[in-house]
């Protein structure tokens, strides 16, 4: 049984078992993991609070197999205009690949205020996906305007407007 610190962005939340919940962090020491925070949707969870979506924290868990949340400290409010960069690194990180190129772009985004596509761009090129010279993969002709997360793909404009949203990330 080891107790473990790291500061964290949360990514997400799911609701498992009776009032407990998962919840997505990509964290300084770990890169993305998942954690079991108990009772969290009990009225009296003291944790809750500190673990919103879209917040940057300081984490204590347990690791037993799985990771438990102990305790949290919020360092910030959820900031809405993460929600783009957030939803990216749910989707494109692996579980336990600490990036350290990566969460130092996540902390200038803690404290700076970088437009959305901007910020969409920087973190798909540390992902390995680098749009800035791309052109549509689907007509070879257009300048791309956005990523296609299902895909790992840059599109134009034009043919981003046929795929379903949610796998537009726009750069
Ligand atoms: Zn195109």
């Amino acid at each position: 049984m080891q107790e473990l610190y790291t500061k964290a962005l949360v990514l997400d939340r799911r609701p498992v078992g009776e009032a407990d919940e998962l919840v997505t962090f990509y964290t300084e020491k770990f890169g993305k993991i998942y954690a079991r925070a108990k009772s969290i949707r009990k009225i009296t969870s003291k944790v809750s609070a500190h673990l919103q979506p879209l917040g940057f924290t300081q984490v204590r868990f347990i690791h037993r197999g799985n990771f438990t949340v102990l305790d949290a400290m919020a360092e910030t409010r959820p900031r809405p205009q993460l929600i783009s960069i957030v939803r990216l690194l749910a989707d494109m990180t692996h579980e336990w690949e600490k990036d350290t190129r990566l969460w130092q772009y996540i902390q200038r985004i803690q404290i700076e205020d970088i437009p959305e596509k901007e910020m969409n761009r920087d973190v798909l090129a540390l992902l390995g996906f680098d749009g800035r010279h791309a052109s549509c993969a689907f007509c070879k002709k257009e300048q791309a305007y956005a990523f296609l997360k299902t895909r790992n793909d840059f599109v134009c404009r034009a043919c981003a407007s046929k795929v379903s949203e949610s796998e537009v990330v726009c750069i």
